[in-house]
């Protein structure tokens, strides 16, 4: 894997970050280099505040290999507050029932264990956004 790259997903890793378009000023995430609304190039990073909204849910109960000890768990897709969709694992959750509209932000958390080499995989999740 290519250095820059490399870094890019280390940011992505641990904070939301993505471009901003420097001609509309539209916000992108995943970062692609190429702004989806005006087609220029947008290469200016971007950090987001990390809170949404959600705007659909699924409860996944077969989860795929890798992920069982988590099952089963709730993926959304969240609407940023600066417009993108992310997709998302939901957590602290508790007796909470997740609605559409919900408020969330953005944590760091671990995604998976890979049991041979006993490495952890970090992620961002979601959990419901804590009264002020
Ligand atoms: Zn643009």
């Amino acid at each position: 894997m290519e250095v820059s790259r490399h870094w890019r997903l280390r940011q992505q890793r641990y904070s939301l970050v993505g471009e901003e378009c420097p001609h509309c000023q539209v916000k992108i995430f995943p970062p692609r280099d190429v702004c989806p609304d005006c087609g220029q190039e947008a290469r200016t990073a971007y950090a987001f505040s990390g809170r949404g909204e959600v705007y659909s849910f699924i409860t996944v109960h077969t989860p795929p290999a890798g992920y069982e000890e988590a099952a089963p768990y709730t993926v959304a897709l969240v609407r940023l507050a600066e417009g993108p969709m992310v997709t998302a694992q939901l957590t602290d959750l508790g007796d909470q029932p997740v609605e559409i509209g919900m408020p969330v932000e953005m944590v760091t958390r671990r995604l998976r264990s890979d049991g041979e080499r006993g490495m952890l995989v970090y992620g961002y999740k979601f959990r419901p956004l804590l009264a002020a």
